[in-house]
């Protein structure tokens, strides 16, 4: 077989493993909000685009955090971490990391900065 022939790599296989790092947000990094991703969870929650506006976004575009710096939609009820609005979730969410490895699995920059914010959340979640 020809490597132009060979099956792709689906890169977000590695997402059902992964207690989501992406779902932090770091110094410098935006998760960006569009007027489409907006009026997608205001149908999901039975809201205004407004009211999904006040409650959810911070500044322009993008989401509020918890004190520990994940997205508020990141479920910290569980082990494994998982989006709460995974069918409403905004488009930058869907599409990361664009059909390439993803970043937050080998950049140590990254893992150094995400890592001790999911063990400290993961001690509390086995508390519970
Ligand atoms: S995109 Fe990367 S950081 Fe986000 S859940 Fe998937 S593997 Fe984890
Ligand atoms: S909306 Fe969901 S997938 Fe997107 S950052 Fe928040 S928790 Fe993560």
């Amino acid at each position: 077989m020809h490597i132009s022939q060979a099956p792709q790599l689906d890169h977000k296989i590695y997402c059902n493993f992964c207690p989501g790092y992406c779902c932090y947000r770091l110094k410098n990094a935006t998760l960006y909000i569009t007027a489409e991703d907006i009026n997608r969870m205001a149908r999901h929650f039975n809201l205004t685009d407004g009211q999904v506006r006040k409650k959810y976004i911070e500044g322009k575009n993008t989401f509020k955090t918890k004190n520990d710096g994940s997205c508020i939609f990141l479920k910290d009820d569980k082990f494994c971490k998982r989006c709460s609005i995974h069918m409403a979730r905004p488009r930058q969410c869907m599409d990361f990391p664009y059909d390439e490895p993803c970043p937050y699995l080998y950049r140590e920059d990254l893992l150094q900065q995400i890592q001790p914010k999911v063990e400290a959340a993961l001690k509390g979640a086995l508390k519970n």
